[in-house]
């Protein structure tokens, strides 16, 4: 388990990042369709001279939308308030935004993990402004097998009631904190049993633990179903003996699930 009081420092993952390519994607397509409507606008007028005003009307109400979805989406992150459809603009920028997004990103030399952190704490305060309350037994806490201690001889992933919370690795911590507010825990090895696990389990609201990759995939794969995504981190290298901050889990917790609840 990382110390509380090193929490502050690890994976504050930046949303201002995503928002800041968005704009820049944003501005891109505003020059784009002032060029659209500019170039022909000269050979419009002559097949006939209202020609370049209705082009222009159509591509400037198109640039529009997008600059009043993207003011939406920046104002739900700011006052942190469901004021619009913030649901339709968490599917918006999962499905359509986020692919193109990383691709610009990676294409200005960003880097694909500082992306997808970026991408993760936006769809968490985009879920976050929905302000949800589920029950225990709606609610799923989805962690990574690489959480557990490599060494660890009990196979936990079909039960994870099997842990004999030793406390060597925060599967202990992550078991007491379950039973604690009357959720089910699950441990997937992949995205093919994460996603078995959703459709058995069927739960209203998702707290998923694992890595930028795979918190970024599982969080599309999900949609429409709201995921909370917490990062573990990697003292030890990718996918072994990773660790969690117990703090992050239970405050998401405390903040989505109803009765039952200390
Ligand atoms: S806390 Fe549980 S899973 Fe982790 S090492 Fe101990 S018994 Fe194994």
């Amino acid at each position: 388990m990382i110390p509380n009081d090193d929490a502050s420092t690890l994976h504050r993952p930046r949303k201002r990042l995503f928002i800041g390519v968005l704009c820049g994607a944003c501005a891109a397509v505003l020059l784009l369709a002032f060029l659209l409507w500019w170039v022909p606008s000269v050979g419009l007028a002559n097949i006939h001279p209202a020609l370049p005003v209705v082009f222009g009307t159509v591509l400037g109400a198109t640039a529009l939308l997008l600059v009043a979805g993207l003011g939406l989406l920046i104002l739900t992150l700011l006052t942190g308030r469901d004021l619009f459809f913030s649901d339709r603009l968490r599917g918006i920028v999962i499905k359509y935004l986020f692919p193109g997004i990383i691709a610009l990103g990676r294409r200005c030399g960003l880097d694909r993990d500082t992306l997808q952190q970026s991408f993760i704490a936006l769809n968490n305060q985009l879920v976050r402004a929905r302000h949800l309350r589920v029950p225990p037994d709606r609610t799923l806490l989805l962690l990574p097998h690489c959480i557990q201690l490599f060494d660890c001889e009990i196979k936990i992933t079909g039960d994870v009631g099997k842990c004999a919370r030793c406390g060597q690795c925060d599967i202990s911590g992550l078991g007491e904190l379950a039973d604690r507010y009357g959720i089910p825990i699950a441990v997937a090895t992949g995205g093919t049993l994460a996603r078995k696990i959703i459709v058995e389990r069927r739960p209203r609201f998702i707290l998923a633990v694992a890595c930028e990759r795979d918190l970024s995939t599982g969080i599309r794969d999900a949609y429409p179903l709201p995921v909370i995504g917490i990062l573990n981190s990697r003292p030890h290298g990718p996918c072994f003996n990773t660790e969690l901050i117990l703090d992050e889990v239970e405050a998401a917790l405390r903040e989505h699930v109803v009765s039952g609840t200390p």
